[in-house]
């Protein structure tokens, strides 16, 4: 496998050596050839790294991917390896509460592989009993060092609460994120979901109610917390950039 890729990497080295003999610009060489060219990452997070780090740590890395996401210099990975390499156990940075929303494909947004991270998702990313449960085991049992709350813009579940809607199971849900929208009542503008800004507003409210529910129903993660050994923070994803916007 491993002679394999480095036939294709030096397979490409020449295809990009003969583009740039055949083109005197060089800024019309495509780099995304070149970025292939790095080695890819093939061993998952062990627990002796996991230990090593804090929850700051772990912030600058969720940013530090984005900024990858972002530049669509996002890491090579061997993804058969790495899941022969996570087969013996898990030892991952963060846990994530994500939106259902699939325009977020959280581990691509952080640059992030197998094995790196917990993933919730529920739609308007709010918190109940089983993912409580979930983030407790991610980060007690587990070693997780962070709890990233991800709302996002333009997010539907928020919208539907803004608009009451009541349709099957749909209705019970939306009861979850409707405390955002009463918290934001002070809004001056127009209180719809047709105003984006509201519809913004709405959502990081919504996200900072999570916030809050993990650290007043949850003893175990709010006392993770308070001890330094935990960081719970939130985000908000632009949906036309890619970028995550720490709140
Ligand atoms: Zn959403």
């Amino acid at each position: 496998m491993k002679q394999l890729s480095g036939l294709l990497i030096a397979l490409i080295a020449f295809s990009v050596s003969v583009q740039s003999c055949k083109n005197k610009d060089v800024d019309k060489v495509d780099t995304t050839l070149i970025t292939i060219t790095n080695p890819p990452v093939e061993k998952v997070l062990t627990a002796d790294e996991q230990a090593a780090l804090t929850p700051d740590v772990v912030i600058n890395s969720l940013k530090d991917g984005n900024r990858r996401f972002v530049a669509n210099e996002i890491t090579a990975r061997n993804h058969s390896a790495l899941v022969r390499s996570a087969s013996a156990g898990q030892f991952p940075k963060a846990v994530i509460l994500s939106c259902l929303d699939s325009r977020i494909p959280v581990e691509d947004v952080f640059d992030k592989g197998i094995g790196d991270l917990f993933v919730g998702r529920v739609a308007g990313n709010f918190v109940n009993g089983d993912l409580l449960g979930s983030m407790e085991f991610g980060c007690k049992v587990s070693g997780a060092k962070l709890i990233l709350v991800l709302g996002h813009e333009s997010c539907g579940a928020i919208k539907a609460a803004i608009d009451d809607v009541q349709l099957g199971n749909i209705t019970a849900m939306l009861a979850n994120i409707k405390p955002a929208v009463v918290r934001s009542q002070d809004f001056t503008g127009d209180k719809t979901s047709k105003n984006d800004a509201f519809v913004e507003l709405v959502a990081k409210n919504n996200i900072l109610n999570t916030i809050e529910s993990i650290k007043s129903r949850s003893p175990i993660l709010k006392e993770m917390s308070e001890q330094g050994k935990i960081k719970i923070v939130g985000a908000y994803y632009d949906l036309h950039t890619g970028e995550v916007i720490f709140l």
